[in-house]
């Protein structure tokens, strides 16, 4: 299997989530202002578990990306975690990052 392309693939989504999420900090560090009216705290404590929310999603998405890069430089990349099958090309399209086959997937 060729991994070159899904190497690229995962290593440009690595960046633009590490970017994405150094954006994030910033925009928490600057909110973290004094002198607020109190609708707007509570305002900006919710927002504030909006970005955490993200935080964490694109903290999950970054760790599998790391997995499926560990796994290109391990040759095992585009074989199923759990079945031991091929993972499938049209699976790896949509999902670079993905360690499970179709099948496993839904179950
Ligand atoms: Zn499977």
């Amino acid at each position: 299997m060729n991994t070159d392309t899904y190497k690229e693939k995962l290593l440009s989504e690595k960046k633009k989530i590490e970017e994405e999420l150094s954006t994030y900090a910033k925009g928490l560090r600057f909110r973290d202002g004094a002198g607020k009216e109190e609708d707007e705290e509570a305002d900006e404590a919710e927002e504030t578990a909006t970005y955490l929310g993200l935080q964490e999603a694109l903290h999950n998405k970054i760790t599998h990306i790391k997995k499926a890069l560990a796994r290109i430089e391990e040759g095992v990349y585009g074989t199923c975690e759990k079945c031991g099958g091929e993972i499938g090309g049209a699976v790896l399209d949509a999902e670079p990052e993905s360690s499970l086959c179709k099948s496993c997937k839904s179950l």
